[in-house]
């Protein structure tokens, strides 16, 4: 089973693969699990890509003969795929200018299928389900106007749909008309509940280890829809509370969250609020025993003092060793946006030797000194405070340092 870094880790980089478009078919995803022969792929590619000389522009026909020359071309290094199989994802972005994305992933369990899938974005199915393995919990927010529907699957919080109606308000022009208008009122307000219930019920009963569903929004209308069974009975049953929210937007989905996450113990989401509030605790009564910076926390850790560390996942920071080739500059820097890199001798973009995300360097740091490491999710009202007031990395100490 994966630990909690290497899943962080993990997530974080099946995100950035979700964000890469390719402007055409052009995005190649292939999956090698670990019994395939490399010869039998090599022949596979060699097949495709005679296949796509056919391909009609020549663009993306030139950009999918470089995707498949370039997976080809590490193939010849591998005697045998790697024990848990081995993922490439290769293709031409356009930011600006033409650039090759090539991103070799190991998997943490192995995969059982052969897979080769050329699109517009890459194929991240399988990996993704590899670690969802996590509780998930559907939300639904409703009221008259909106309705959102969304996912807590682990700490992450996820939109699934956001819906409107064509509802009016409540209030008619008044007189004969007005018993009319309600009635015509009450009728689209069930044909949108109706919808609403219906698209919820259908996202919800698709996703696997669905454990429980949150509700919310403002006013007495969720408890109505609730109530009247615009809900699938499977889908109602799953029901484990209903809470009061502001909105019923994509904002709505956090504070039902959080409202919800004060009083069901299981909510994965409670352990980081409870950290964060003895760490907001301490920093309250000046007790020496919390602190944050990174800097600080760096010298806490080496000295043995931390009891447990704080990490933001918001915290996007890689260590980089770099390499210019211009003026022959060699050293170590933190950068949020390792691709943008320059070398700060000469400003020439340089070379990227090694690259550690921040988050990996602590946990490993903590795990050194036997300290506990917890990443905290954004997603709560107390982890956006440790990345905003505290820049995300925080710890509490065994014993008041000096
Ligand atoms: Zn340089």
């Amino acid at each position: 089973m994966l630990d909690k870094t290497q899943k962080y880790l993990f997530q974080k980089k099946l995100e950035e693969l979700k964000k890469i478009k390719g402007q055409h078919t052009e995005l190649i995803s292939l999956y090698i699990p670990p019994n395939r022969q490399i010869s039998d792929v090599m022949a596979y590619l060699r097949d495709e890509y005679s296949q796509s000389s056919n391909i009609k522009s020549k663009q993306t026909r030139k950009n999918v003969l470089a995707a498949i020359e370039s997976i080809m071309s590490r193939l010849r290094y591998l005697k045998r795929p790697p024990p848990n199989g081995i993922v490439f994802f290769v293709g031409t972005i356009y930011n600006g200018q033409p650039k090759m994305i090539a991103e070799v992933v190991e998997p943490p369990i192995p995969i059982n299928t052969y897979l080769y899938r050329c699109d517009s974005e890459f194929y991240l199915k399988p990996l993704e389900e590899m670690i969802e393995d996590t509780d998930v919990y559907g939300l639904l927010l409703i009221d008259r106007r909106e309705c959102t529907v969304g996912f807590l699957i682990g700490k992450r919080i996820e939109m699934a749909a956001y819906m409107t109606s064509r509802v009016p308000g409540k209030h008619g022009r008044g007189g004969q008309s007005q018993r009319r208008f309600e009635r015509l009122t009450e009728i689209a307000a069930h044909e949108w509940f109706v919808k609403a219930g219906e698209k919820a019920s259908k996202l919800f009963l698709e996703k696997k280890h669905l454990k429980g569903v949150l509700v919310g929004g403002p006013g007495p209308t969720k408890r109505e829809f609730v109530n009247a069974n615009y809900l699938d009975y499977r889908i109602k049953n799953k029901i484990i509370g209903i809470y009061d929210t502001g909105y019923t937007d994509e904002y709505g989905l956090r504070e039902l969250v959080n409202a919800a996450s004060d009083d069901i113990e299981e909510l994965e989401i409670i352990r980081d609020k409870k950290l964060m509030k003895r760490f907001l605790n301490e920093i309250r009564k000046d007790s020496g025993l919390a602190i944050y910076g990174e800097e600080e926390v760096r010298k806490a850790l080496e000295a043995g003092a931390v009891d447990t560390l704080l990490i933001s996942d918001a915290l996007n920071k890689y260590k980089v060793k770099i390499k210019c080739s211009n003026c022959g500059y060699e050293g170590e820097l933190v950068t949020a946006k390792p691709e943008d890199i320059k070398c700060p001798k000469c400003g020439m973009p340089a070379e990227i030797i090694e690259k550690i995300d921040v988050v990996e360097e602590f946990a490993s740091m903590a795990e050194q000194t036997s300290a506990n490491f917890e990443i905290i999710t954004r997603e709560s009202e107390e982890g956006e405070i440790l990345y905003r007031a505290f820049g995300g990395v925080a710890a509490l100490l065994r014993y008041k340092m000096g």
